[in-house]
């Protein structure tokens, strides 16, 4: 059954992982444009980048080089550190990743029954916390699992505050990826 499991999801690799290009980008180059699109303010720099690549900074400097040129990302500087600067993307990019070769997979995965894809992705995310304790030292994830989300209540209303940047977040940015993330233990 293990062996099943992990031969299907080596199968729906080839949705994201294949050689040269598919739509006009590589696929380090889709995984860095779908990243950023749902990367949260602290994680849109060349090292935020590098970290969900798993690669260098220089490599995940050379791929941005290739977005920007391309008119998919824009490079601003960063509102959250003035010596840093964040990678954004651009209505273009944005509209580009109707293009991107693994809406194909997750279509389908939008037609699995609520319970079923909350059991997989459940499952999976177990998985994971399982392979960092064995060989990673972290991974990306949201809000809703780490250690630094904070619910407080100010004036009779409740917010998130992220206890790592000691920043307030809305709702909606608790559900975007952070390569700063540390699971609860
Ligand atoms: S609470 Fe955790 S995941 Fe969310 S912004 Fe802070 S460090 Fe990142």
């Amino acid at each position: 059954m293990a062996n099943e499991l992990i031969d299907l999801l080596v199968q729906s690799a080839g949705t994201w992982l294949f050689e040269g290009h598919r739509s006009g980008l590589t696929d380090r180059e889709w995984m860095a444009l779908r990243f950023l699109a749902r990367a949260n303010r602290f994680s849109k720099t060349p090292s935020a980048l590098a970290t969900y690549l798993g690669t260098t900074r220089t490599s995940a400097s050379q791929i941005a080089t290739v977005l920007t040129e391309k008119g998919l990302l824009t490079r601003k500087p960063s509102a959250e550190d003035k010596r840093s600067i964040a990678l954004c993307v651009t209505p273009e990019g944005t509209k580009f990743l109707d293009r991107d070769p693994i809406s194909a997979l997750r279509d389908q995965v939008v037609t699995l029954e609520l319970a079923d894809r909350t059991r997989l992705r459940d499952a999976l995310r177990r998985a994971l916390v399982g392979l960092d304790m064995a060989v990673r030292p972290h991974h990306t994830d949201v809000c809703s699992e780490c250690m630094f989300l904070a619910e407080r209540s100010k004036q009779k209303s409740s917010y998130f505050e992220c206890r790592l940047f000691r920043k307030e977040l809305a709702f909606k940015e608790t559900e975007l990826l952070c390569t700063h993330f540390e699971r609860r233990s």
